[in-house]
């Protein structure tokens, strides 16, 4: 382990990957020990148009030559700013034309819950079980794992969970609750893709009683699952969109996208109701659009959908695994105990494929390779998994 990091970089745990990483470059992650690996988790579902491409460093590139940060946000009118929120609400539904940047994805789902609040003057919060949203007091109340919440009690009052993918405990939702936070497929849940038509339900309920569908995409979005984002596989439209992770293309940045009409309740009582230094810097909005226009022009999310399938067919005779889980380039491998899944991650990591684990499933293996990765690559990554599969 690098001393350094050992003695001055502040620790999660106890027992990090300690991979040191030099150069990264398209679905390679290279070394300081010499070795390569695939990388099958894309930084979490971020490098999803690989890393480095030439496409966003171009962005960086040319943005770094006009202006890095001048201004807080909302002041002053950034052009990068202004041009990816053009193209980004060009891609969603009318309704969602409106974008509040931030700096990541705990952020962007704590502006969508003060937004949620302010704007329907009620207080109640709807999440569910397992659900993950981020590590600040906000997202962190509305995330359903009491053993990461437990320690930093107490949170926001008034929120209340409820099973993800129940039909009938729907009906707690009711006219004091302000919104219903919830990701299309739960990723720290260990790729939990709720029944068909339980999105369906969970919007007409929120229509009847007034309350603000939030949708987590941070993890789901830009194509990843096989649709751009993944609430079109479901047939409905959030009130309230959140975004992060694989949208800057390896920048950070964050985002919640509202209608002109909901986000309109921040500028006034009083005004500056929610602001931020560096939310949509410069330089993320330029090369998130780059990223953007990546994603369309090679038409990633199809092939999310052609790499799940592929990973599938894989798979298909590996009896260590209980469950394949997830949608497009989204998966979980349960492979039915904690142990198991270390070992075949370790295996892995041994020669030269990184997989990843979910915060809140143990058994389950995380893939999100680069959407672009190419197709001897992924075979060759499969080759080791399927080998780690067998020991
Ligand atoms: N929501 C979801 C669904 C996530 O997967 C994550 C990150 N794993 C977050 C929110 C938090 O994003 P960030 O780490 O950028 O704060």
């Amino acid at each position: 382990m690098n001393k350094d990091f050992a003695r001055h970089i502040a620790w999660t745990s106890d027992d990090p990957l300690g991979v040191e990483v030099i150069t990264a470059e398209g679905p390679y992650l290279h070394l300081k020990n010499g070795r390569r690996l695939i990388d099958l988790i894309s930084g979490i579902a971020v490098s999803s148009i690989g890393h480095r491409h030439p496409s966003v460093l171009n962005a960086i590139q040319e943005q770094l030559n006009r202006h890095l940060h001048v201004m807080v946000y909302g002041e002053f009118i950034q052009e990068p700013q202004v041009k990816f929120a053009r193209k980004l609400t060009s891609v969603l539904p009318s309704s969602l034309d409106c974008v509040y940047f931030t700096m990541s994805g705990t952020e962007a789902n704590e502006g969508a819950l003060k937004l949620a609040k302010k704007y329907s003057g009620r207080t109640r919060m709807i999440a569910f079980e397992r659900s993950y949203h981020g590590d600040t007091h906000g997202s962190l109340s509305v995330t359903g794992r009491t053993i990461y919440q437990d320690p930093f009690r107490p949170l926001l009052p008034d929120v209340c969970f409820l099973p993800f993918g129940d039909f009938e405990s729907l009906s707690r939702i009711d006219e004091q609750v302000a919104c219903v936070i919830a990701e299309p497929i739960q990723g720290e849940g260990g790729m939990r893709v709720p029944p068909s038509g339980w999105f369906q339900t969970l919007r007409a309920r929120c229509d009847h009683t007034g309350a603000l569908l939030i949708m987590d995409e941070i993890q789901t979005g830009f194509g990843r699952t096989g649709s751009l984002f993944a609430f079109e596989h479901e047939g409905i439209v959030p009130d309230i969109l959140t975004l992060a992770k694989a949208m800057g293309g390896g920048m950070p940045l964050g985002a919640f996208v509202s209608s002109a009409k909901v986000m309109d309740t921040l500028r006034r009582n009083p005004p500056l109701s929610h602001v931020t230094t560096f939310g949509g810097h410069p330089v993320s909005c330029a090369a998130a659009d780059a990223t953007l226009q990546v994603l369309l022009r090679e038409n990633l999310s199809n092939r999310a959908q052609w790499i799940g399938e592929t990973i599938r067919q894989r798979l298909k005779h590996s009896p260590k695994i209980t469950e394949v889980r997830g949608k497009g380039a989204m998966l979980g491998l349960d492979v039915g105990t904690d142990s198991n899944a270390q070992q075949v991650v370790n295996h892995c990591l041994d020669h030269g494929v990184l997989l990843g684990w979910t915060l809140h499933s143990g058994s389950v293996i995380r893939l999100a390779p680069p959407l672009n990765i190419p197709e001897d690559v992924l075979h060759e990554a499969m080759d080791v998994i399927t080998t780690a599969l067998c020991h």
